[in-house]
């Protein structure tokens, strides 16, 4: 089992607080990513769509995970876990200093999670206050003017990285 930490920045122009549309554990905010087969090393051709809200009863024991996928090269099943109650917006320091807000955290089993791809249902705040809802980041940026702050924002520049976490 290892546990991989889903890690974001980007660019951020008189905005802060960058997360997910109803705070970090969204159970609605959809994570795309691709899957990497740890027995035969093929990745998935497409995204996977994984949510907190869709989960599935584990093949084996007890509980719950958010993903069972067959590996369509070698046929080994793995899982995904997803694990709340880690992830951090992005704040404008974190930004500035070039510096990643952690996400989600997925616990991989048979899979190694890569190549994110940013979607839509974000939330960010203007330094003076403003929340824009429902931010798409499909595009790779978001611009808008801030009628309380009187100035543009701007999102700009997404970027993700997969840490590996050590139990
Ligand atoms: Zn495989």
């Amino acid at each position: 089992m290892v546990l991989f930490a889903l890690q974001i920045t980007a660019e951020l122009e008189n905005l802060t607080n960058l997360q997910p549309q109803g705070g970090c554990d969204d159970p609605e905010f959809t994570y795309l990513f691709k899957l990497k087969c740890q027995s035969c090393g093929e990745p998935t051709q497409k995204e996977t769509a994984l949510s907190l809200s869709e989960s599935v009863p584990l093949p084996v024991g007890k509980g719950t995970t958010n993903l069972i996928q067959k590996c369509k090269f070698c046929g080994r099943e793995g899982t995904v876990t997803m694990m709340p109650g880690r992830g951090q917006p992005l704040t404008e320091e974190l930004s500035e200093a070039g510096k990643f807000a952690p996400l989600m955290v997925f616990e991989c089993r048979g899979y190694e999670p890569a190549d994110y791809v940013f979607g839509g249902g974000w939330k960010v705040q203007s330094l003076a206050g403003t929340t824009f809802d429902d931010v798409d980041l499909s595009e790779e940026e978001f611009t808008e003017y801030d009628e309380k702050g009187e100035c543009p924002v701007m999102i700009s520049k997404p970027s993700s990285t997969f840490v590996v976490l050590k139990n």
